[in-house]
Order: C-alpha cells, then structure tokens, then sequence
C-alpha cells in the first residue's frame, strides 16, 4: 500500500484482474491507497470493494488508476466488489470538491456518503411459507389444521406471523414445513411504497404564483445548471411553486431534493407534500430508525426513491440521476454544519447543483445578503412573490418601547404586550410568545455571595429547567439537579433565579391570564416530528389559546386563529461580535411576525425593545426588508467583510491549556501576510472552554480575489501540533463562539 496525495482521475473506466486501481477509504486519511484488482474480477470506478487494511478489512470506493510506484509484492488484492451501485462520478466530484474546499480528507467527506454501511449489501430477502400443492400424507393436530388454515385464506407468510395468528408456537409451522405440507417462498425484504405521482393535478396557483412557477419548470425542463432566489413573504405560497420544479423533474423521470431545516418540525410540510403528490417522499434526518437509513439510502442509490426530503446531511446520499435540488429557508444557519467537515449545505448545494449540471432553487421570506447580492449582480435568477397567497394582508408590526414601560420588576410582558393579549383572547384568537430561551432561567446566581453556577466543561451557565428539577448545560449536555447548598460560600436556599426563560414565562402568563390554555414550544419539549405535529393538531384544533415558543415555531407553520405575535426580548440576538447579528436577529423576527394573521383575519406583531431606534427594529416597524439589506451591504462592503471579503476561523483546541496556547502562538508567528490578508488573534475564543476542551481563535481575513484555500493549506501545513491538540479549519465561520 501506499499513500497518494495527488487527486486521481474519474472517469467511469473498467479495470481488469492485475490491474492498479486507487482506493479511497472513508477514514480521515489524506488521500487514496493503492490496490490490485483480483483475479477474475473487473471493477470500474465507483464500485464499492472490500480491501484489506493493516490486520482489518476495510469497506473502499474505487477512486480511480493506481498512482502506481508500490513495489508487486506490497501491493494488496482487493477481496471482493459489493453488490450495490457504484457511487455515480459525480458523487465522487462532489467528495473531492467539498474536501478541498473546507480543507478536509476527503475519506472524511466519503464518510459522510457512506452513512450507512449496511446499505451496501442488498436486504437479505424474507422466507415466507405458503400451502404446498401436493403436500405429502401428514399426522393432522389441532394445533396444526389452524396453521392451515390461516394460509388457507391469506398470502404467503413468514413463520413467526403465521404461528402468532395461528395462535401456536413456531416449531408447530417448523413441523409442518419438514412434513412437506408447507413450501417456502422469498418475499422482498420491504415492499416498495408508492411513489410521488406528478401527473395529479396541483391547486390552482394564483397569477403571482403561476407565473413565478414557469420559470422555475421551465429551467428544470431544459436542464443545465442554473440558481434561482425564489423570495417571498411568509404566507406567499412558495412551497406550491417550488412544487411545479418537482413534479417537472419527476415528469422527466429524475431525482429530486429538498433540503429543509428542522425537518423533525416539518409535519405540515410532509401533509402539503403528501397532497399535491399523493404519496410521501423519502426522508433523511436524525429522527430515523438505522432500519429506515438503511432502505432509503439503498433505495436512493437504485433511483428507486424519487423524492428526498431532508436536513443538511441529505446531501450526501449518492443520487442515482438528481435533476432538481431545492433548499427551502436557504438563509437558515442550521445548514451550516459546525462539527466534523465544517460546511454550509446551501452552498454545497449550489456546488453539487453546478458539478451535476441541474438547477436550484433557493427558497426564503428572508434570503440572505449573498444570496440577495448574488442574485443583484445577475449570477442567479430572481423570482418574486410579493404578495400573500389567499388575500391574506401583512401583520402590522409596532415596537413596545420598554423604557417607557412600567413593567414590574421580575416580570417580562410589559403592559401594552398584556393588553394586547387580552384583546386576543376575548376575540377568540389565538397569540404567539416568542422568546428564544429555553428553560426556566439562564442563570443562577446565589444571593449571598453572588456565586454563579457555571459548567464545568464549559465557559458557560447552567441553565435552570425547573420542570425537569435540573441545571442544564446548553452547550455540553452537562446536567445536575440544583445544589441544595451554595458550592462557594456553603449557604442553604440561596439561590435566585436571573432572566426568562420559555417557562418562566409561561409561569407570568398564568398569573395575568389564569384561563389562558398555554404551549411550550421548544427543542426539548418537543421531542421528534410525532410530538411536533401533535402540537400543530392541538393548535388547529383551538385546543391552545398561547403558544410560547423558541426559534422552533419561527418558521413554516401556517396557524388561521393566530393574529398576535409577541415577541418578548426582541434585542436578545443583537449582543455579541457576531458579524450576522443584525442580519439573523432581522430575518428570525420577521419569521417570527409571520405568523401572525394568515387567513384573512388581520395580524398584529409587537416587538418589546430597548432600542426601537436599532436599525433592526426599524426596518420591520416600517416593512423595509430591502432598505435594511441595502444598509447592511454597505456597512459589510466597508469593512471588506463577507461577501465582500473572505474569512476563515481557525480554531486550535484541546484538553491542555498550555499545550493549546503554544499552538495558537505558533500559528499566530507563521501567519501569512499580504496586501489583502489580515490575520486577527490567537485569542480565546468566547467560548474558553468547550466540552473540557480549551480553545484559541484567529481569523484569516481576505480579500475576495484571493485564493484563501490556498493561503490556508500553506499556513497550516507549517505548523505540526502536538498530539491531543487539534487544529481545525472553518471556511466560511457562522459561529464566532
Ligand atoms: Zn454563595
Ligand atoms: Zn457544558
């Protein structure tokens, strides 16, 4: 074996016994192994193989030609090909593109791909048993003739289920079977479901929808690459318009993908879905049994499953024939994935989009700013949907100024918010808190001595959940029940609870409104799309006056009863350096306020603030998206920052502290210089100390001419970190933490 550093070719080529074919393991190796193919084999490249690895065996993909300069005898047979379709070319691009352009391995990119092994062999079929025609003479039992006849009207069976109906054991069927009364028969090991029809008629799209639909169907029709910002207002019917790209994708016999954030929140989605196509799509999210992974993504590579529609991961599946993508809420930050190959799948999206020769669609009532200037300068298409779908009019947004409030201490619904509350309930209609706080308190601090309770793998606070009886850490997981006693100065019941969370708030609430029936919406109360969309039936049902919701219920639901939109601590995303503070905090509220008044009844959003005067607040008071993004690009254009300019954050991390801070030091002496590179840091990282880790932070600042990837390889390449410190690569940072 030896190791290739050089990218090998990729053309669909057949490889014959003796032959050097270059393997590419999925494993954070730095580039293909070389290996032989065996005798009376042929391979192209693509194929799944078996190799040997040091003593083990390893699953590889046949990459390409052997780099060749491995001595005969070093050089190792391949052991076998899996039966399973070769991972398509461009797939393989794909694995190579994203590795060099996140700084990657791209074994470790690979392994994304090969999420689920298992898939790799073909589902073992089901033996079931059926009447044998001409059964020989047999001794008739009781037991035995209620076999029969359970088979006698009724489909072949396996044997466990037809001894659970026959209400006996399985070695009265085993019995049966070895007297020759019974012959077994091979089932499929899932019956196919059906699939998403695109011949069904979809609603009636209004002139606004229809004709921001024909350009979309009509790229999807010719083919070729193409990015269009599909930008419209919540409630605009972006969804049914995005639908008529799928249903031509599907007419033309293809694959499609939708990309989603949240998915495990998507249960209206799936239904709106499963309506206009009469079946539902495939899914590809956490919330999946390893038995589900297996059968999609085996059923994705055989072009079976015509429809996906999941979270960032989904982009990895290895599409026999994709010929439409989607990203929908393409501005949401949870595409962005921080662990791991650090990536942001709407990007890689629009990559996969390009290398596959197809269209995308990038969906949102909030495009980003590189989506928005990209599709200013002409690089993507633009359709519009300005207005709301059904005659539905625009909330109507008003700031609660919170210094002039006389809102009691401890307390966080100011008057003008409660009142407005009350007006809803007696109208009958629904209202919608939004406070994206989960827990009770975000801080405990002891009265005594001021002690604060703090994480110990984290540089951060403990989190009470009074209704769990926990301190909870956000960031690790960490979790203790509250101490009796103060850790610092021994003190018994001292401690006060600082700040709202969602059930502090829900508490307040019960107090001003003892009759309101009251939700909590949050990650951790809802756990997984089952809890999810029993919410969303409780909701529809007019079981549920508030809702008081995280980030969760921003976006994609569509409730008619709900007019008044809250929203507690409107400045809560503006603290901190975050070079998207304005921008996420903007799009989130507006999310938010679109919630409000869906259905023909009028919708009212206030905004409980501490800076009306904030560019934020004022931009959604007076409805001026666009003003907004047009001051933010100018304040970025200035600062040279993205998308003007280029960053990556480096982050050296690890369990000693010492260990770590030379490292950084010695990435902060190496850094490059140049006309338009800055290099900022080491410095802790506001995260100090993350999961028992420490962590430094320098940010590599570019222009956007430059070729950062390479500016990057060549400086991190000059540095060896000891072991136990890592050193990692964010191209593209959306967390500053
Ligand atoms: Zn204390
Ligand atoms: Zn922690």
């Amino acid at each position: 074996m030896k190791k290739n550093t050089a990218p090998t070719e990729t053309a669909t080529a057949r490889y014959l016994p003796g032959e050097e074919i270059a393997v590419l393991l999925p494993l954070p190796l730095a580039g293909t192994y070389d290996y032989r193919v065996a005798e009376e084999m042929t391979l192209t490249a693509g194929d799944f193989i078996n190799v040997p690895l040091g003593a083990r065996k390893a699953i590889g993909v046949v990459w390409g030609k052997g780099e060749g300069g491995v001595p005969e005898s070093k050089l190792k047979d391949v052991l076998g090909r899996l039966d399973c379709p070769p991972l398509p070319e461009v797939s393989r691009d794909f694995v190579d593109w994203t590795a060099r352009y996140t700084l990657s391995a791209p074994g470790a990119v690979l392994k994304m791909v090969m999420s689920v092994p298992e898939a790799l062999t073909p589902p073992k079929p089901v033996i079931a048993y059926t009447l044998n025609p001409k059964p020989e003479p047999f001794k008739p039992t009781k037991a035995r003739e209620r076999v029969l006849a359970v088979l006698n009207d009724g489909p072949p069976r396996p044997a466990a289920e037809l001894a659970r109906e026959a209400g006996t054991g399985s070695g009265v069927v085993k019995g049966l079977v070895d007297a020759g009364a019974l012959s077994p028969v091979n089932l499929p090991a899932r019956a196919a479901g059906p699939e998403p029809d695109w011949r069904l008629p979809g609603p009636d799209l209004s002139a606004d929808q229809d004709k921001a639909a024909r350009p979309l169907q009509a790229a999807t029709k010719k083919g070729g690459f193409s990015v269009t910002l599909l930008d419209g207002v919540p409630g605009s019917g972006k969804t049914e318009v995005y639908f008529q790209a799928v249903a031509e994708a599907l007419k033309q016999g293809g694959q499609v993908l939708v990309l989603l954030p949240e998915i495990a929140l998507g249960a209206q989605w799936l239904q709106r879905f499963q309506d206009r196509f009469g079946a539902a799509p495939g899914q590809w999210h956490s919330d999946l049994t390893a038995a589900q992974r297996r059968h999609t993504w085996r059923a994705v590579a055989e072009g079976q499953t015509k429809v996906v529609v999941g979270a960032r991961s989904a982009l990895f599946l290895p599409f026999a024939d994709l010929r439409q993508i989607i990203v929908d809420e393409e501005h949401d930050t949870s595409f962005k994935q921080e662990d791991g190959v650090i990536y942001n799948a709407r990007d890689m999206a629009v990559v996969r989009a390009q290398l596959g020769a197809i269209p995308i669609v990038l969906a949102s009532a909030t495009p980003s700013l590189e989506t928005v200037l990209n599709a200013e300068s002409g690089r993507y298409q633009m359709q519009h949907l300005a207005d709301r779908h059904a005659g539905a009019a625009l909330p109507e947004v008003d700031t609660i100024d919170m210094r002039a409030e006389q809102t009691p201490s401890q307390c966080w619904v100011s008057p003008s918010l409660r009142d407005g509350l009350a007006a809803t309930f007696a109208n009958g209609e629904q209202a919608m808190l939004f406070l994206n706080r989960r827990g009770y308190a975000p801080l405990t601090l002891c009265r005594t001595c001021g002690h604060r309770m703090q994480c110990p793998n984290c540089s951060a606070w403990l989190v009470e959940h009074r209704r769990g009886g926990r301190l909870q850490c956000h960031h690790c997981g960490f979790g203790a029940p509250p101490p009796k006693q103060c850790p610092e100065c021994e003190k018994e019941d001292t401690f006060a609870a600082c700040g709202p969370g969602v059930e502090r708030l829900a508490e307040e609430i019960a107090d001003l409104f003892p009759k309101a029936r009251t939700v909590i919406a949050a990650s951790d109360t809802l756990a997984g799309p089952k809890a999810a969309a029993d919410l969303v039936r409780r909701i529809e049902d007019h079981d549920v006056d508030l809702i008081i919701g995280t980030q969760v219920v921003a976006k994609g639901y569509h409730f008619p009863l709900l007019t008044l939109v809250g929203a507690v601590d409107a400045d809560l995303g503006l603290a901190g350096g975050d070079l998207r503070a304005a921008e996420r905090t903007h799009q989130l509220l507006y999310q938010v306020a679109g919630r409000a008044g869906r259905a023909g009844r009028a919708g009212r959003v206030l905004l409980q603030t501490f800076m009306p005067d904030h560019p934020v607040m004022k931009a959604l008071k007076e409805g001026n998206r666009d003003g907004f993004l047009k001051a933010e690009a100018e304040s970025r254009r200035q600062a040279m920052m993205p998308p003007f300019g280029r960053l990556a954050a480096v982050i050296v991390s690890g369990p000693d502290e010492a260990a770590v801070d030379a490292t950084a030091r010695s990435l902060g002496r190496t850094a490059p210089t140049g006309d338009d590179i800055t290099v900022l840091g080491p410095a802790p990282a506001p995260m100090a100390l993350l999961r028992g880790k420490h962590r430094r932070r320098l940010l590599l600042k570019t222009a956007k001419s430059t070729n950062l990837q390479g500016v990057l390889r060549e400086w991190l390449a000059r540095v060896q970190p000891p072991r136990k410190v890592r050193i990692q690569a964010d191209v593209d940072p959306y967390s500053f933490l």
